[in-house]
């Protein structure tokens, strides 16, 4: 929803699937950077912003657009009807800027629906059970689709976004990505987690929790040239050979850090990642490897931002408290990770994709796995060329497809 003429348009698409028979809930985000206006004024004013107050500033977004969608769909002759979350009402815990969704009462909107009016909601936003605004964290508008899709029902539920759908990786490092029609809800969730944008992960989480059907369109096609996006399914496709790898993820918000030489005893990993979970410093990846005399190196990954305070807390109090000998950190990591379901039943991925990164010197920091993803910690330089030989090695540039 960038400017008058980009809301315009989304009423008319609006209009063109209402006219086609569809009941209609529409969930808009604030008007494009405007979040982000709005969060720099508020840090203007107050360096850390009361969460509260933020949440009732950054939820006027919403409010604006709701307003604006409505009165064009109007004057094109679509009954329509405005809502903010508190209107609905979107119950919410009190979490505010993160707030998690518990409930959502349908009753005005299936009465609008039954009414043939179009009935949009504002993204993003809720309340909570004290009648405080809350909001869902950044992104959150697409979590609230997809929670008013579950809880009405919906036959899906299309999300508009700036891109056109969900690629193989990120076009702007590899421009042969693909845009893949179909992707499975787990690959989804997995390169959602694993630093692609396309989507809130939490909306991803509840699309798999209450089965909506969820489909990544562009916001940005013309009338008439609109593509189909990318589905995310359930089921995997049978008819069609399955890909092995669906996906190429990366993510630069990351960093490591490794105690060195820490006793071999039980009770160690506690100690140190116990103190860690306590000062709510989500941890990653987890290395310890093989102990000899009686001592072991220790290293987890942690996001960036949080890397200087995981650092400070491993010096002064897990350091002295284990009797490690040494505490290292780098900031200058990356994650590259290749996902598919596909891997369940082909061996080997693994093994090709560190001989692939071999081939171009590039040495392996951390590995973990899981039943569908490899990810792999290598330095921060050779992100671009990690990406790039990978989509390569498994054939997933255009020219293969
Ligand atoms: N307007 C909010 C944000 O910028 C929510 C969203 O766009 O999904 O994060
Ligand atoms: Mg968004």
């Amino acid at each position: 929803m960038g400017s008058p003429e980009r809301i315009r348009n989304v009423a008319k698409r609006v209009a063109r699937w209402k006219a086609q028979g569809h009941q209609i809930v529409v969930v808009v985000s604030a008007m494009s950077g405007e979040t982000n206006r709005l969060i720099a004024l508020a840090k203007d004013v107050s360096p850390q912003p009361d969460a509260r107050e933020l949440d009732v500033m950054v939820s006027t977004g919403e409010q604006v657009t709701i307003a604006l969608l409505a009165m064009a769909l109007k004057d094109i002759g679509v009954p329509a009807k405005s809502y903010t979350g508190s209107q609905v009402k979107v119950l919410t815990d009190s979490s505010f800027n993160k707030a998690r969704i518990l409930e959502i009462d349908d009753g005005a909107v299936r009465r609008d629906l039954d009414a043939s009016t179009v009935v949009i909601v504002a993204g993003f936003q809720g309340v909570d059970a004290d009648g405080n605004i809350t909001t869902l964290g950044r992104g959150g508008s697409d979590t609230s689709g997809v929670a008013l899709a579950a809880a009405l029902s919906a036959d899906e539920c299309q999300i508009y976004t700036d891109v056109d759908g969900v690629y193989t990786t990120d076009p702007r490092i590899v421009p042969e990505a693909r845009k893949l029609d179909q992707i499975t809800f787990e690959e989804m969730l997995e390169l959602a987690s694993l630093g692609s944008k396309v989507l809130q992960i939490r909306s991803v989480e509840f699309a798999g929790k209450y089965k909506v059907k969820l489909r990544v369109l562009s916001s940005f096609e013309e009338e008439g040239k609109e593509t189909a996006g990318t589905l995310i399914t359930f089921e995997e496709n049978e008819a069609m050979e399955q890909p092995i790898i669906s996906g190429i993820a990366f993510s630069r918000d990351e960093a490591k850090l490794t105690l060195v030489g820490v006793p071999d005893k039980p009770g160690i990993a506690y100690q140190i990642l116990g103190p860690v979970a306590d000062a709510n410093i989500d941890v990653d990846m987890i290395i310890q490897n093989v102990g000899h005399d009686g001592t072991a190196d220790f290293s987890f990954t942690v996001s960036r931002a949080e890397f200087a305070r995981a650092k400070a807390l491993l010096e002064d109090k897990i350091k002295p408290h284990v009797g490690a000998r040494v505490v290292e950190g780098d900031s200058k990591i990356c994650k590259v990770s290749a996902v598919g379901v596909g891997m369940r039943s082909h061996p080997g991925v693994a093994s090709k994709m560190f001989r692939t990164l071999a081939e171009e010197g590039i040495n392996i920091q951390m590995i973990s796995t899981s039943e569908i993803k490899i990810s792999v910690v290598v330095d921060e330089k050779y992100l671009e060329l990690a990406v790039r030989v990978l989509h390569r090695a498994f054939e997933l540039d255009q020219a293969a497809a």
